[in-house]
């Protein structure tokens, strides 16, 4: 069992990722609830709190994780890996609709994990909605 992540490696982490979620790619900035530093990896399945096995996430999508490495794809219906915010690229993965408010999957991958982590929730689509009105979404 690692040792809780410390606060300098949190920040390390929300600093590297933009302070921007690595699945849904909401803001911290525009988010009523706190952010979290999750293990890619879950610690029970020996995950470890090296800085390329932690990841930046909301906690609707962290939440939604939990445990899951894996999931089915709805397209192919395998079970297919969860994107990995370390070892793959969000763009690889996943793209905006036209208006920006809706993630599509790319890959097996990227829609296994939309479904799984319900990217696309309402509250966070909506929220979306209101910020391509004022320009601050999608993040850089
Ligand atoms: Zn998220």
């Amino acid at each position: 069992m690692p040792e809780r992540i410390s606060k300098i490696r949190k920040e390390q982490v929300s600093k590297r990722a933009r302070y921007c979620c690595e699945y849904c790619r909401s803001q911290a900035d525009y988010s009523p609830d706190p952010f979290s530093v999750e293990h890619i990896i879950p610690v029970t399945k020996k995950g470890t709190n090296d800085l390329d096995n932690l990841a930046y996430s909301c906690q609707g999508c962290n939440n939604r994780k939990y445990n899951h490495i894996e999931a089915i794809d709805p397209v192919t219906n395998t079970v297919v890996s969860l994107f990995h915010p370390r070892q793959q690229r969000w763009a690889d993965h996943f793209q905006w609709n036209p208006s920006q408010t809706m993630i599509t999957g790319l890959t097996p991958t990227g829609r296994a994990t939309i479904q799984k982590l319900d990217l696309n929730r309402k509250g966070v689509v909506n929220l979306r909605y209101l910020l391509v009105l004022i320009g601050e979404h999608p993040p850089p």
